[in-house]
């Protein structure tokens, strides 16, 4: 019998950032198109666990992949924000809830100087009801987002026609909607 190969499953809290996390960053791909709503500035960062078979960026599961994250790069990241037409921040890896410490640190400085004027979207590989169970880092980035595409990739399920996810089992969810409710609410733009 062929078995199918199948992301990691973390107990809840089994992997945190505090151990992880290298603090390293994949890639910064500032005024794209593609990682969310409107015309957004995109930080892949480096390290993930989950292993996905297909995984759309496997060179970033390295936790040690590219270089640290530095002061520069976030004030660059900043006045690329400041642009009237960009509507927010994408985080994206890797992992960015195992690079909580990069993550929060950006995205407190971005809600300081532009408040909710820009957007913060998130791709995670965990799904919503284990971020529930997971560390306060964790918890804390996910209180500070707008939106979060949840959920490991799963081959099996992959579908290129959906708006800005892999798979069929992930969602684009409407976090602050989501945490008020206590259940998931998805996206309000969703189409598919
Ligand atoms: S969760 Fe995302 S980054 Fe991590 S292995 Fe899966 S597809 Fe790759």
């Amino acid at each position: 019998m062929i078995t199918e190969k199948l992301p990691n499953n973390p107990k809840p809290q089994e992997w945190q950032a505090a151990q992880l996390s290298q603090l390293h960053i994949a890639d910064y791909k500032p005024f794209n198109f593609v990682d969310g709503e409107g015309v957004r500035n995109s930080l892949y960062v480096s390290g993930c666990k989950f292993a996905c078979p297909g995984c759309y960026n496997k060179i970033a599961q390295n936790f040690n992949y590219g270089p640290v994250y530095s002061q520069e790069l976030e004030d660059q990241i900043i006045t690329d924000l400041a642009q009237p037409y960009v509507q927010g921040l994408t985080l994206l890896g890797g992992e960015p809830f195992l690079n909580t410490q990069v993550c929060l640190k950006l995205v407190r400085r971005l809600r300081a100087e532009f408040g909710h004027t820009k957007d913060v979207w998130s791709w995670t590989g965990y799904t919503w009801d284990e971020l529930q169970q997971e560390t306060p880092d964790k918890l804390a980035l996910l209180r500070e987002l707008d939106i979060l595409v949840d959920g490991r990739f799963i081959l099996a399920q992959k579908d290129l026609t959906l708006q800005f996810r892999g798979s069929a089992n992930q969602r684009i969810i409407d976090v602050p909607r989501s945490l008020a409710s206590g259940k998931v609410v998805l996206w309000a733009n969703l189409i598919k």
